[in-house]
């Protein structure tokens, strides 16, 4: 295939056109090695993607003769996209990646050199944790003498260091280190039978190949002419190997960088690669440059005051053309749902006021639980998101199975429910007896949790072993215990008391696998919104309600939250990520949320400095993003993870100088704006209540009146009362099933 250019010629004066002096020069110079040193937003990525185009359409290169690494796949797409705009001409060949993905590509293609089988699958973290617990077992190494997570992340760093199991072993320091030796070894065995690797191993295996194979080696030396390589502060040292490796014969290597955003150090990225590139590396060049493109002046100043408080930073200039723009509003809120809603008025009054499509603005947040609260908001407001880099709450696993336990609590004959859950956590249950116990619960039409108690007494069921049956029975006994609570209890603490009884929250605690902490950590977020959705139910219907209604109008809610549609990619959508994910990114309007001591900085960052001048360069990431505007919130008081806890501001926004920054307060977001009501309002209505609803009757055909939906035409009706549930056909929003009690429809 030919890739000849016609001219070059126009294309170079394209270049000069649409780069600056010094990242044009960082695009052409190609004599040597080439380090770009730059802050947030000056072109960094600008360059690398120019640099490919450059290289392609100017140096006659083809384009399987480049090696690009970034640091998200996401990035990599983005990146692949620009380059074809810039170039319209064909990419085939080019490997642009992360270095996960390019060098699991190399061990398939050529691993065989070193003993691993091309069809290799790899392992991802709860894998990890299930195959470190089995090494500890065969070790005789119980969780209590030695957490599997602290032992998987002695091996990380083992291996980041390179060291095999024998070396790791060598270089033991006493007894605890010994055994961990023995159960690293035996994690690589367990690796290997499986024929796995881990995140780790994908890198170092690469680099064993490059190293030991020469024959291998050269043939990748050879056929990548140019590496480049973006957010370059975050590589470890075996990707700094792997790099070095490849570009040790011809040096012709671009790494674009800057030290104040790196924020992987906890996972082994090193600043010193940037030193170690200069000495490995003759006659390296070295770009600065200093004109951030992105950001208004003030967004600028504000972020660089604050990341001036690191030590030990290279100083850099940074400034813009742009003008001064809005200062950074800082909000103070009472709780973390008046946050919520907060930011979301102020999302739709962009939206409505400003035609801000959603997708231009972002909300970044510390920790992934925090999500939850947005993602509600949201989608009671009709106002469509996407949630990068997580699965949405309502669909993790360990909230799925306690909402199975919950459904089956109000629906014994949920079969979908029991099944997931019977046997979870164990309880010697297995699928064969449970397919038994479903076709005898088919046959004699009977709910499968009445069922499942019922077939102890069955004199004539022989397919069931006695023991079984009185397992069986045994589980439906909790569901009954349950049902005699839900008088008492209140609607979070009859959730919890679920979570309990059954044994789940013990299997995750007794568990050491360290997603398990995280998944319990999801569940007290879980009873944390049961508990605000009680207070909601609370204030708008006044008569005693038993918990197990409130617990019906909780699922059904929960049920349409995570109804919500797949988005389509490209779709407009506002976006909702970690603070750690918006690495790279940019946003004409960055919300940040819950700048608070404890949380960010985060409290297992406090107690050292270096910690917190990490998640300092994290807080220095997210205000880069912004373009327009960057807004930062903060809450008195925080319900996380279950607990509610005053809390301090974040010392990042006294770091801020005030004449760079503006106090908000709640009414500057207007209320007046919100989007027609959604799904809460659905089922908790409003106040005024005259009590006459309760009266209702409603056949098909009944014109019926909602406060928040309008008039509607009934299309059906189940049950009566308070409990009815009432399908409507609304004039304005559609067809919608409402509970008579929270709806209050009245018959006109
Ligand atoms: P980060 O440190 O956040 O990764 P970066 O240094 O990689 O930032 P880029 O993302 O490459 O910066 O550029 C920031 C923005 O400025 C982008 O929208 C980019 O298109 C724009 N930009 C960069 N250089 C120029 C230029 N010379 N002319 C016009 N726009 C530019
Ligand atoms: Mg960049």
């Amino acid at each position: 295939m030919n890739f000849q250019i016609e001219n070059a010629t126009p294309f170079l004066n394209r270049l000069e056109k649409e780069l600056n002096p010094p990242q044009f020069q960082a695009v052409t110079y190609t004599d040597g090695p080439l380090l770009v040193l730059a802050g947030a937003g000056s072109g960094k990525t600008r360059v690398i993607t120019y640099r490919i185009a450059y290289l392609i359409a100017v140096k006659r290169l083809a384009p399987w003769n480049i090696l690009a690494v970034t640091f998200t796949n996401k990035a990599a797409g983005e990146m692949k996209e620009r380059v074809d705009v810039i170039l319209r001409h064909s990419l085939r060949g080019l490997w642009l990646g992360t270095f996960h993905s390019l060098c699991a590509r190399i061990l398939r293609y050529d691993g065989k050199a070193i003993g691993i089988d091309p069809r290799f699958s790899i392992y991802d973290t709860t894998d990890q944790g299930a195959a470190i617990k089995r090494a500890m077992a065969v070790c005789n190494v119980s969780p209590k003498e030695a957490k599997p997570a602290a032992i998987l992340a002695m091996i990380s760093k083992a291996k980041n260091r390179l060291e095999w199991p024998e070396q790791f072993e060598e270089n033991a320091r006493d007894e605890y280190e010994v055994r961990a030796a023995r159960v690293y070894k035996t994690y690589q065995a367990i690796l290997r039978e499986n024929n796995a690797l881990d995140f780790d191993d994908l890198l170092i295996e690469a680099v064993r190949l490059l190293l030991h194979k020469p024959e291998v080696g050269e043939t990748y030396q050879k056929r990548f002419q140019h590496i480049l390589v973006d957010e370059y502060q975050d590589t470890n040292h075996p990707q700094y190997l792997f790099l070095r490796e490849l570009a040790k014969h011809h040096n012709r290597i671009c790494a674009v960088g800057d030290d104040d955003q790196s924020i992987y150090r906890w996972r082994g990225a090193d600043i010193r690669n940037i030193l170690e590139f200069e000495r490995d590396f003759s006659n390296v060049k070295i770009i600065r440059l200093e004109q951030n493109y992105r950001s208004t002046r003030n967004i600028l100043a504000a972020a660089g005051h604050l990341v001036q408080q690191n030590s030990g930073r290279h100083k850099k200039t940074l400034w813009t053309d742009k003008e001064d723009g809005e200062k950074l509003g800082i909000v103070r809120l009472p709780d973390e749902i008046s946050e919520a809603i907060w930011i979301l008025n102020e999302v739709s009054r962009l939206y409505t006021e400003k035609s801000t499509p959603y997708g231009r603005m972002a909300v970044f947040y510390r920790t992934n639980v925090q999500s939850r609260l947005f993602e509600e908001e949201c989608i009671k407001r009709g106002v469509p998101y996407r949630l990068i880099g997580n699965i949405a709450f309502y669909e993790r696993k360990e909230i799925k199975d306690v909402l199975a336990y919950c459904r089956l609590l109000i629906n014994p004959a949920d079969m979908v429910s029991f099944q997931r859950i019977v046997n979870l956590p164990k309880r010697k249950l297995g699928a064969k007896a449970v397919q038994c116990l479903m076709d005898y619960a088919s046959l004699m039409k009977l709910p499968i949790l009445k069922a499942a108690k019922t077939i102890r007494e069955e004199k004539h069921e022989a397919t069931i072993h006695p023991t079984t049956r009185e397992r069986f029975y045994l589980f439906s006994t909790l569901f009954q215990k349950w049902h005699s609570q839900t008088k008492t209890l209140s609607l979070p603490t009859l959730i919890e008391t679920i979570v309990n009884d059954c044994g789940y929250s013990a299997m995750l605690e007794e568990d050491n696998d360290p997603q398990s902490q995280a998944r319990l950590d999801n569940i007290h977020e879980f009873i944390t919104a049961a508990m605000q959705f009680e207070k909601r139910f609370d204030a708008e219907i006044p008569s005693p309600v038993d918990t197990i209604v409130k617990l019906a109008a909780f699922l059904e809610n929960v049920a349409l939250v995570s109804q919500i549609d797949q988005l389509q990619e490209g779709e407009d959508a506002l976006i909702l990520m970690t603070l750690h994910g918006a690495k790279g990114l940019e946003f004409p309007y960055v919300f940040i949320a819950g700048m608070e001591e404890g949380l960010f900085p985060h409290s297992k960052s406090l107690d050292s400095k270096e910690a917190i001048e990490e998640e300092r360069r994290l807080c220095y990431v997210g205000i880069t993003r912004g373009q327009m505007r960057v807004v930062l919130t903060h809450v008195e008081s925080r319900r996380l993870y279950g607990r509610s806890e005053w809390t301090r501001p974040s010392r990042f926004l006294q770091e801020i100088p005030d004449r760079f920054v503006e106090e908000l307060c709640w009414s500057d977001a207007k209320p007046s704006l919100y989007h027609p009501p959604g799904v809460m309002e659905a089922f908790v209505s409003f106040g005024g209540d005259s009590g006459d609803w309760r009266k209702e009757q409603f056949e098909p055909g009944d014109m019926v009146n909602h406060r928040s939906f309008g008039f509607g035409v009934v299309l059906g009706v189940e049950g009566e009362g308070g409990r009815a549930r009432v399908t409507v056909d609304f004039q304005e929003i559609g067809k919608k099933t409402v509970i008579q009690e929270f709806a209050k429809l009245t018959k006109v």
